[in-house]
């Protein structure tokens, strides 16, 4: 394994070769072996990029409609071209096995520049009313703030969304994902964007974070990531009125109907739950199932958790990675702990790491049932393979249990009759609800939540309006 040294302190077209004392130690999380350091940004070069960036602001509001597709067009060429480079770096920074990092992963960040050249194609940012006109003009020079769970995914739904909207920006991925970041910020140094449009920052959140938050000439932060940072971003920002646009955390419930076929919703509900890892901010990892169900589902459950493959990402064979760092295993192995000594039944998995993984923050796949909804792991983003089962009387009491959470971002129903589904979506208090499929897909459907799983709503024609600013002329 090669060690590298990346500084992602991109200013004006240029990576800063300064390498200053400040370091990040990237990990692989498979074997917690070092592959790397990263220079983070220093208080001058936060500056610097964000003035840089209001300097930019006039001239990344003139580029044309054309210009700005053209320039998504080609940072998606470029991601196409070099999307195996960018699923190795996904997968050796945290962890989701390749089969992942090489299709949904990078899907979804080509998807959202998709969907994004579509909405510009046809957007009106001028329209004529019987008394005024409007005009939706670029909000000026926005901060982006990414979480390292679905890299590609969250930094390109922002990223596409603020060049369609015209605004300049600062990025500031997760330290946790500089290799994928790297590659990425690489992609748009070779697009015709003019330089300084785009700069990029890195470094610890807790040091780079306040100069973002609290500072005057950023116009709007959108914050992808945990809902305590997010408070803290929405309290630091509050001093100079910028928008914050936020995406947090989530706890969501997967709604099994009456009489559907078990032996196939249960190993779905399985797979949305844990796909990288149970790493994902819509995860369903509350499972509500029919009180008269619950030992059918408890059995199917337990023998399709046992085919899952927990082990080397890199191998084409894994279903489940390990989790991102340290940090996240000992929180998840305190919330299994909580789970057992709470007596809930445990169905698979536990405390500890599989036999065979020796080395690497990997968790046994579990799975607790009989779970009360009020209970810390039914109530808790846990953010790991952990599901909980907790059983309902009927479809008012499914609700019930759903809404019954501090989060809205997602909620999911398996059902006989879609029209059901759909009055049953339209009673939860949450951003989505994905009825009858196998995983969120592509749609450029807005993504966002209720409650404290934040404010903002992403994708297509929501994502970009989130950038603009309304003008009347009357
Ligand atoms: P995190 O909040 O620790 O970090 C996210 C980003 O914010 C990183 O770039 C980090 O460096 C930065 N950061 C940390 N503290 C900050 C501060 N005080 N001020 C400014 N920036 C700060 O989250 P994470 O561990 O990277 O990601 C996991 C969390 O993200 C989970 O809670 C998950 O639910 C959430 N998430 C939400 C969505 C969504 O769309 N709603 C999507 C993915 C992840």
């Amino acid at each position: 394994m090669v060690f590298m040294e990346i500084s992602n302190t991109y200013i004006t077209g240029h990576f800063a070769e300064d390498q200053n004392d400040n370091k990040f130690t990237l990990l692989n999380p498979s074997d917690e072996s070092i592959i790397g350091t990263l220079f983070c940004s220093s208080k001058e070069q936060v500056s610097s990029a964000i003035r840089v960036g209001l300097s930019m602001e006039k001239v990344s509001a003139n580029l044309t409609i054309k210009e700005r597709i053209a320039i998504l067009q080609e940072i998606h060429d470029e991601i196409i071209t070099r999307k195996e480079e960018l699923a190795n770096a996904i997968t050796l920074e945290m962890g989701a096995p390749i089969t992942l990092t090489s299709s949904s992963h990078i899907q979804m960040g080509i998807d959202h520049l998709i969907n994004t050249i579509r909405t510009l194609k046809t957007y009106k940012f001028e329209d004529n009313h019987n008394d005024y006109k409007l005009i939706r003009v670029p909000i000026g020079l926005v901060a982006l703030i990414t979480p390292w769970n679905w890299p590609l995914n969250q930094t390109l739904t922002k990223i596409s969304s603020a060049i369609a909207a015209g605004c300049s920006i600062v990025l500031k991925p997760s330290e946790y994902s500089a290799l994928s970041s790297r590659i990425l910020i690489e992609i748009i140094n070779k697009s015709s964007l003019p330089k300084g449009c785009f700069s990029c920052i890195n470094g610890i959140g807790s040091d780079v974070g306040p100069l973002i938050s609290s500072h005057p000439d950023i116009k709007m932060i959108s914050f992808t990531g945990s809902t305590l940072a997010g408070i803290n971003i929405q309290e630091l920002a509050a001093k100079t009125i910028k928008r914050v646009s936020l995406e947090l955390g989530g706890k969501s419930a997967h709604i099994i109907c009456k009489g559907v076929d078990l032996e196939k919703a249960i190993p779905n509900a399985i797979d949305q739950c844990f796909i990288n890892s149970g790493q994902s901010c819509s995860a369903p990892t509350r499972l509500l199932v029919p009180n008269e169900s619950i030992e059918d589902v408890e059995r199917i459950a337990a023998k399709y958790v046992k085919t899952l493959v927990t082990g080397n990402p890199m191998d084409t064979k894994t279903n489940l990675g390990p989790v991102v760092n340290i940090k996240q295993f000992k929180s998840i192995q305190t919330h299994i702990e909580a789970g057992i000594n709470s007596g809930y039944k445990l169905i698979s998995g536990g405390l500890g790491k599989p036999t065979s993984c020796i080395s690497g923050y990997f968790i046994k796949p579990t799975i607790f049932s009989e779970v009360p909804n009020n209970s810390l792991i039914a109530q808790e983003e846990i953010f790991g393979p952990v599901l909980s089962i907790i059983a309902y009387d009927d479809i008012n009491h499914a609700v019930e249990i759903t809404n019954d959470s501090i989060y809205g971002l997602s909620s999911y129903i398996t059902c006989l009759d879609e029209n059901e589904g759909l009055e049953i979506a339209k009673e939860i208090r949450a951003g989505q609800t994905i009825i009858n499929k196998k995983s969120r897909g592509s749609a450029p459907a807005p993504f966002g939540g209720f409650k404290m799983s934040g404010n903002g709503r992403e994708h297509g024609l929501f994502g970009l309006e989130e950038y603009l600013e309304i003008k009347a002329i009357i």
